[in-house]
């Protein structure tokens, strides 16, 4: 059969991802990979979600084993309250702004569906997180990347940018801004505290809604809590999506849209066509889990785990990098990324290949581009290879960059 000619035009435009291509290289024999993003298996709770799995499958198999409502979980949505009000003292919340997704990706497939049209613009930063590009792509509507810097999203271009949407007369095309507020993936980098109110700001002034994507927030090793843009803005401007993915497990498939109740009715309608419900089984295992355990107090370890990967990697990039010229990278303040920047001319994809035979991995910066365009920047992730890899990689990848600077003449 020619599916060929079967395909709609977005089944067309559907291709295996460069990342998904490059992650098939990360498993063979004695290679050292800091390309995948996802948390250290280690870190998983799994006594505890074993023990609690038996008893709910056990004692509530009526619920965790039957259909769930669209919305999620009551008793989870009660935790999850109870955990932002001593978190972040999000106050006046009611379980009417809260819906469980399968993981946050749901949560972006369905604002791609509720907000874009063909000819809508949505604002991203650049470099773009992956599974927003992809939820996004979806919609065929056409982006607006903002530069990322060392505090965030360069909020003057954005200015800038909205300003010239606005005389041109397609401000309300532009439907939402995207941030990851927080030790961004993949740039590693944190939004100020400055920038977040600016972007409020010009959200309020051209009428935008903000998407607040926080996965790594609670995930912080140093430095001062910056208050969520959701926390900052007035109900209704900001959309935050929450996942248990990176401080508990990501196999439970549980991520959070929360905001005012009218757009959190229109996230329910949009989901039913997509999967009915979420896991209830699951669901129900985290909120006994959160009933149970301190969750800050759970996830510490973990937090000190990544932290030292982190401070092993930085150490590794000063002793390695100091003598390449005009290499740059982030010291990141939590999370899983840090984000390196050759000097001008190098292409970390085309780069690659060295990397692949010295058996050193990275994702390029290229995949992570909203238009697709060469890079000379990669992410790194420090949270799986254990310690003494994580210098014994940084050694090879210094091999990897003087070859391929020595080879293009840039170095
Ligand atoms: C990991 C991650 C998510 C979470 O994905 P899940 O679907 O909840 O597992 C969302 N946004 C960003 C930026 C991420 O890095």
């Amino acid at each position: 059969m020619n599916f060929e000619k079967k395909y709609s035009n977005l089944g067309k435009n559907l291709k295996s991802s460069l990342i998904r291509e490059l992650l098939k290289y990360a498993s063979v024999p004695n290679a050292i990979s800091f390309g995948g993003g996802v948390p250290d298996p280690e870190t998983f709770p799994r006594t505890e979600l074993a023990q609690i799995a038996s008893e709910v499958i056990e004692k509530e198999y009526a619920y965790v084993l039957q259909y769930s409502t669209t919305e999620g979980d009551s008793e989870l949505a009660k935790q999850m309250l109870n955990l932002l009000e001593k978190l972040y003292g999000f106050e006046n919340l009611s379980e009417e702004n809260i819906m469980f997704t399968t993981g946050s990706q749901q949560a972006l497939e369905l604002a791609g569906k509720i907000f874009l049209d063909e000819d809508s613009f949505a604002i991203v930063e650049d470099p773009f997180y992956l599974g927003a590009a992809s939820a996004f792509r979806m919609r065929n509507s056409k982006f607006i990347a903002i530069p990322l810097e060392d505090d965030g999203m360069n909020v003057d271009v954005l200015e800038r940018k909205l300003k010239d949407l606005d005389a041109k007369r397609l401000i309300s095309k532009v439907k939402f801004i995207y941030v990851i507020p927080n030790f961004h993936n993949p740039a590693g980098v944190t939004l100020s505290l400055e920038k977040r109110k600016r972007i409020i700001e010009l959200a309020e002034k051209y009428d935008l809604l903000i998407i607040e994507d926080d996965p790594y927030g609670l995930l912080r090793f140093e430095g001062e809590y910056i208050p969520s843009l959701f926390k900052l803005a007035e109900i209704g401007r900001v959309l935050l999506l929450n996942t248990f993915s990176k401080i508990l497990a990501p196999g439970l498939r549980i991520g959070a849209v929360i905001g005012e109740k009218e757009i959190v009715r229109k996230f329910v309608l949009a989901k039913q066509g997509t999967d009915l419900c979420s896991s209830a089984l699951t669901q129900r295992i985290a909120a006994r889990y959160l009933e149970r355990y301190d969750l800050v107090q759970q996830i510490t370890p973990t937090i000190r785990l990544y932290k030292s990967k982190k401070d092993v990697m930085m150490k590794a990039f000063e002793e390695n990098f100091s003598d390449i010229k005009g290499i740059k990278w982030v010291n990141p303040k939590g999370g899983l990324f840090t984000w390196v920047t050759l000097p001008e001319g190098f292409d970390t994809l085309e780069m690659f290949e060295i990397a692949k035979k010295k058996l050193v991995f990275y994702i390029p910066g290229q995949a992570f581009t909203p238009d697709d365009r060469i890079s000379s920047s990669m992410r790194m992730s420090f949270c799986l290879p254990p310690h003494e890899k994580i210098l014994e990689g940084v050694q090879r990848l210094k091999e990897v960059i003087i070859e391929y600077g020595k080879l293009k003449g840039l170095i």
